[in-house]
């Protein structure tokens, strides 16, 4: 090519992974893609992903750690905590006080939660109030089909699992937004951002009166006498209840290519899918143990119980610590933290070339060029972030160099436009030296987020390579 005789042998060159796979990697990297979307069809919550990985763990040869009373090296292993967090290990030759490999990523992502009590009627409609759950663009929620996922405890403690509007039959639910006829002054004086308000995001559940009664809600009414048919719930159980509404899309190949996946929460099941693809990709007993950590409340800032900002995973590695030798001490595990290496494993922002204005072309990570490494995030001056080595940085780059994964580095737009964080400044708490690496999502937290075939086939092989030899 003319461009790169121009330059010089010393001058950076982004790869395209299209252009440098041959047949047999382009085939491995559609047939990965059909497996990914099946996956995250299924796995529409976080506690829905806690179920499909114990089961994949299980088909896998895995067995629960809870029931373990010892590992030894070539273990594999699996342990949840509370519903919503999952990690599966493979005891690796040395021992764990020398230290860990983990790819941490995270399971929960962005979406409209009913509130405790969410079912009001107001004018013959039934409606489901919610409350945003992470960085949406309210916008970007109407008018769109939407499924309700989660699990209510009724009185007696029994657990209802929800789970409507993704099956051909089901009905859906829609916030539905004003018709452009009559939003001149309501919306159109308004910016784009503060066109809908967070109160307004209601479900549309119900439309239908109870006949023949006196009650003053007849709408309302009739929607609760379907779910207690349909759940056996009634109206206080929604105050113990988890229940996400979700797009209702499917996974789509988009593109006449087919070089690119439609779907919801890349974010970042599609990190939270690698860990553990990369994982059981591990031919023989790594030299140490290595671990998909996943878990939960990362778009809302990795706080509580299941959060990363908690002590879910220097337990996890206690937990593991204590199985190899039971009369260890905490210094030994203080210590193994530090001999560690993690690499958080989330989505950045790859361009798109609509809005490129909002990168710095030469830091901006591009669909099809690979997994991309996140020195630092956080914004207005890497506020929030816990910028990993130079040293670690330099380890992560060889180890894709030597076992052949195309990487791009990455950070998030121009400095003073905006910015996010991850669970990095969480993991590098406990002492563990850790870097973001994960891959780009174009559209990142719409309900329907484009991601590449070519740079998910890589990022199973770069957590792969990590585990075996950071
Ligand atoms: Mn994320
Ligand atoms: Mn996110």
């Amino acid at each position: 090519m003319n461009e790169e005789t121009t330059k010089s042998p010393h001058q950076y060159t982004r790869v395209n992974i299209w252009e440098v796979a041959d047949e047999k990697e382009i085939a491995d990297i559609f047939a990965t893609s059909e497996e990914y979307k099946k996956y995250l069809d299924q796995v529409r919550t976080e506690r829905e992903g806690v179920i499909w990985f114990t089961t994949f763990a299980e088909s896998k040869g895995f067995k629960n750690l809870a029931n373990l009373d010892s590992v030894k090296a070539g273990d594999k292993v699996y342990y949840q905590f509370e519903n919503k967090n999952i990690s599966l290990a493979v005891i690796g030759e040395e021992s764990i006080k020398n230290g860990v490999n983990i790819v941490g990523a995270h399971l929960d992502a962005p979406r409209l939660d009913l509130k405790v009590r969410p079912l009001i009627e107001d004018s013959g409609i039934a409606m489901l109030k919610t409350h945003y759950y992470g960085g949406v663009k309210k916008y970007q929620w109407l008018n769109i089909p939407l499924a309700l996922h989660g699990v209510v405890i009724k009185q007696d403690g029994t657990k209802v699992i929800i789970n409507i509007g993704d099956k051909e039959e089901d009905p859906v639910f829609v916030i539905s937004d004003l018709l452009p006829h009559l939003s001149r002054k309501i919306q159109g004086d308004k910016k784009l951002l503060d066109g809908i308000e967070g109160e307004n995001l209601n479900l549309f559940v119900g439309n239908m009166p109870m006949k023949n009664t006196k009650y003053t809600e007849k709408v309302k009414a009739y929607v609760l006498e379907e779910l207690y048919k349909k759940y056996g719930i009634i109206e206080e159980d929604f105050i113990s209840a988890e229940i996400e509404a979700v797009p209702a899309f499917k996974t789509k190949d988009v593109g006449f290519d087919r070089s690119m996946i439609g779907g919801y929460a890349h974010d970042d099941r599609v990190c939270s899918y690698a860990a553990v693809m990369g994982l059981v990709d591990i031919k023989n007993t790594p030299k140490r143990t290595s671990i998909a950590f996943l878990t939960d409340k990362e778009e809302i800032g990795s706080n509580g119980v299941t959060g990363t900002d908690s002590v879910a995973l220097p337990n996890l590695v206690a937990e593991l610590m204590y199985r190899e030798d039971k009369t260890y001490h905490e210094i030994e595990l203080r210590r193994a933290l530090n001999r560690s290496f993690c690499l958080s494993a989330d989505v950045g922002a790859a361009l798109n070339p609509i809005y490129a204005s909002v990168h710095d072309k030469n830091n901006v990570s591009h669909m099809g060029s690979g997994v991309i490494i996140k020195k630092y995030t956080g914004s207005g001056g890497k506020g929030g972030a816990s910028d990993a080595s130079a040293e670690l940085v330099g380890k992560i780059r060889r180890i894709f160099k030597e076992n052949n994964v195309v990487w791009q580095a990455s950070a998030m737009g121009k400095v003073d436009e905006g910015g996010g964080g991850t669970i990095a400044k969480f993991i590098a708490q406990y002492g563990i030296p850790v870097v973001d690496c994960g891959l780009g999502v174009v559209g990142m937290h719409a309900p329907y987020e484009l991601i590449s075939k070519a740079d998910l086939y890589h990022l199973i092989k770069g957590y792969n390579a990590f585990y075996q030899n950071a």
